[in-house]
């Protein structure tokens, strides 16, 4: 097909000036599209063409890095959530702000729950409708924002396009505003995957471009915590409670489902942590000739016969203009690159919006029982009180304690030999996790005794009280940080 040796010198300048070969494989795709049919572009294996759901473009919004060889179903789900999560929990915030109103307002039919006072009617709209809008925005949002993906924007059939695109690899990383790198442990063994990284920092130098490194399992890991937050926050509204023993069997359940999303978060971020420790070794000793690439695993050669390109001669050539030489190409990887991965994926992946994103079913379950209290005939305004004792929950607690909870999952990352330590270690890393949240439940508990007769200012004391606690949890953080410096952990 090519006479890979005699087209080389020419194939190795155009790839080395960063630009693109032929406009015509300078496209973009919406990520709708890369979503349509249960993801079913990021889902193929065979040579199925998509080529026809992209189109031309002079600018690439975002380019998507990632590798073939991961999990699949991850991939897709943390794209879902990237892209059409912030959109899905923002919509079902604002519906259960309206929710709340409306039933503040007596605009909305409440529920008999069978105690406090008799006939008394309980809101469940503003946890049910932000369920329901969140489940529906984040499967059925149509995300326009312009991407590169491989499998959609470079012609599967057509040989000659499929070259030209390739060749463009750094000229279309030149024209992308930003990159996304959807890692998994394969990504960093994977030669055309460090290369996007290369020519991307490259390309950088000469104009303004942002790097997000997020790692795949964080799509379905925030997903279940969404959900699971939802399972904790429904029965709080909606749970009838005639009798003592209801409320039990409530909390029983409640703390079921709060395990069953908990005990595998806490292995798999375990797993992650350690996952970040192995690619650290990795990274710091790779050369070119180390990583995997598909050109070589197939002997360069096609089914039908014909002869392929080696990536990896075009990449060698590409890293010597651009880096002086393979050495210094390699010793980028093993500092910039490792620095720059390294730092995103310990300390950007769990970030504040994340967190208060995942965690807003909580303050929707605040919104209900808020609006229940608005039409009691009391004076106290217990429905002020209890949105300040939600607002500084979420806001004020979850941000640090997310922190300090990541800290203690890196900290007992290691997994022992048997895998029943390993269980063992797991619940340990949970517990020690769980405690910022029991300390929590145990103050709200106890500042329920203060001032019986004023609600505001009890929820003032709770404020004040969780300041507490916030210092106390960023001063056991900074403690495991100094911990997680030293060597050997
Ligand atoms: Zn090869």
């Amino acid at each position: 097909m090519f006479d890979v040796d005699v087209m080389m010198p020419g194939l190795v300048e155009l790839v080395a000036r960063m630009e693109v070969v032929n406009q015509e494989v300078l496209r973009v795709t919406p990520v709708f599209r890369a979503l349509e049919h249960f993801a079913a572009a990021l889902r193929y294996v065979s040579d199925k063409d998509f080529y026809h759901k992209s189109r031309t473009s002079t600018k690439i919004t975002t380019f998507w890095s990632h590798s073939w060889h991961g999990g699949r179903w991850k991939k897709i789900l943390t794209v879902v959530s990237l892209y059409n999560g912030p959109a899905a929990v923002s919509l079902a915030f604002l519906t259960g702000l309206l929710m709340m109103v409306l039933f503040s307002f007596g605009a909305l039919p409440g529920i008999n729950r069978g105690w406090w006072v008799s006939h008394w009617e309980w809101s469940c709209w503003s946890t049910s409708s932000g369920l329901v809008v969140a489940s529906v925005v984040l499967t059925c949002w149509r995300s326009q924002t312009r991407v590169f993906l491989d499998r959609i924007c470079i012609s599967q059939n057509d040989d000659r396009l499929k070259s030209e695109a390739i060749l463009s690899l750094a000229g279309l990383l030149k024209n992308s505003d930003s990159m996304l790198v959807l890692w998994d442990p394969t990504w960093t063994e994977r030669l055309w995957c460090l290369f996007e990284l290369a020519a991307f920092l490259k390309s950088k130098t000469t104009q303004k471009q942002r790097l997000v490194v997020r790692p795949i399992f964080l799509g379905p890991l925030s997903i279940a915590i969404y959900l699971m937050l939802f399972a904790l926050a429904l029965p709080i509204t909606i749970a009838p409670m005639e009798h003592a023993d209801a409320v039990v069997e409530l909390l029983v359940a409640m703390s079921l489902s709060f395990l069953v999303v908990a005990f595998p978060t806490a292995s798999t971020v375990r797993s992650y942590f350690r996952d970040l420790d192995t690619m650290k070794k990795q990274l710091s000793s790779i050369s070119v000739d180390s990583t995997r690439s598909s050109c070589c695993e197939q002997n360069h050669e096609l089914p039908s016969g014909g002869r392929i390109l080696c990536d990896r001669k075009i990449v060698k050539e590409c890293v010597k203009i651009w880096f002086g030489s393979e050495q210094s190409f390699e010793n980028a990887v093993r500092t910039e690159v490792l620095d720059l991965l390294n730092r995103d994926l310990t300390e950007k992946v769990f970030s504040t919006p994340w967190a208060l994103g995942v965690t807003s079913p909580l303050f929707l379950a605040f919104m209900d029982v808020s609006a229940s209290m608005a039409i009691a005939p009391d004076d106290q305004q217990p429905f002020l009180a209890l949105l300040v004792e939600g607002l500084v929950l979420w806001l004020c607690y979850v941000p640090p304690t997310k922190d300090l909870m990541i800290l203690l999952v890196r900290v007992g990352r290691k997994r022992p030999r048997s895998t029943c330590l390993e269980i063992l270690k797991n619940a340990l890393v949970l517990g020690a996790g769980a405690s910022p949240v029991l300390v929590m439940l145990l103050t709200y508990g106890l500042t329920r005794l203060a001032e019986p007769d004023h609600a505001l200012r009890r929820a003032g004391i709770f404020a004040g009280c969780t300041m507490v606690l916030v210092v106390c949890n960023f001063l056991l953080g900074l403690g495991l940080k100094a911990l997680l410096r030293r060597p050997g952990w």
